[in-house]
């Protein structure tokens, strides 16, 4: 069975103050009362080295809480004002990174071989790559959504994964910061669609690689859907700011 991991994605969210006492609240919350799960946040970028200091300051009290960038550049290091390095989030301390992002794909114009560069970074840096997928709604509504997901995350999953060193990441774009969350009939298939990509693309060994599910996941919902067959997590954005949704969702495991 697959170790299940609950990551959550601050976004161009949250503050040093803000971390300070997240991460006093979360340690709190998971002290004594171990979640079944792997458990990571991802912060911003300035505030990763934080994150790491404050993680493993309460290492002895709690259990790990691995801290991940929310991407990195394709390239090792050289001329890319503002882009960071993933050796670098490694040498920090970050056991992970983000890649992929529909808000990235989006916002910055990535493409799938993009993001195959960046995840081929990151596993050189030792990361693990959290490679997102997901549709828009004019796909989903056409019925296109599995042909293209599955061909998205064939193109964005560089030589070379594994399941040590990579996670996927199934956000249907429609449902994430939209409070509209997928159904069980919309993750479930689409899933088993994505699992079969994987073993295509990586063969017999993707079985153990995880398959995380992402958008408007929330306390009142996490456990139906962590409950759904194939998800093997749960990737949270707006629920995972405060440490007391956090901690409920992580609760689902
Ligand atoms: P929300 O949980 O805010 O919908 O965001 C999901 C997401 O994009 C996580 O990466």
């Amino acid at each position: 069975p697959r170790r299940r991991l609950v990551a959550g994605n601050w976004k161009m969210n949250g503050s040093f103050a803000h971390l300070g006492a997240y991460m006093d609240a979360l340690v709190q919350r998971l002290t004594g009362a171990e979640a079944a799960c792997d458990v990571m946040i991802c912060p911003p970028h300035p505030l990763v080295s934080l994150a790491v200091t404050a993680t493993e300051a309460c290492a002895e009290r709690c259990q790990p809480i691995a801290v991940a960038g929310q991407d990195c550049h394709g390239q090792d290091q050289g001329a890319h004002t503002g882009d960071v390095a993933a050796g670098l989030l490694a040498e920090l301390g970050a056991k992970a990174v983000i890649v992929g992002h529909s808000e990235r794909r989006t916002d910055h114009g990535e493409d799938d071989a993009t993001v195959a560069a960046k995840a081929a970074a990151a596993h050189r840096a030792g990361l693990t790559a959290i490679v997102c997928v997901g549709e828009a709604l004019a796909v989903r509504e056409a019925g296109d959504h599995e042909a293209t997901v599955c061909a998205q995350l064939a193109a964005s999953l560089p030589d070379g994964a594994t399941p040590a060193n990579t996670v996927v990441a199934y956000e249907p774009i429609w449902a994430i910061g939209t409070g509209r969350v997928a159904e069980v009939g919309d993750i479930a298939p689409m899933h088993q669609a994505l699992r079969r990509t994987l073993e295509a693309r990586l063969g017999a060994g993707a079985a153990a690689l995880r398959l995380l599910y992402g958008g408007s996941v929330k306390p009142g919902n996490a456990a139906e859907i962590a409950a759904v067959d194939g998800v093997d997590g749960l990737l949270v954005g707006g629920a995972s700011l405060k440490a007391d949704d956090f901690d409920a969702i992580l609760d689902a495991y």
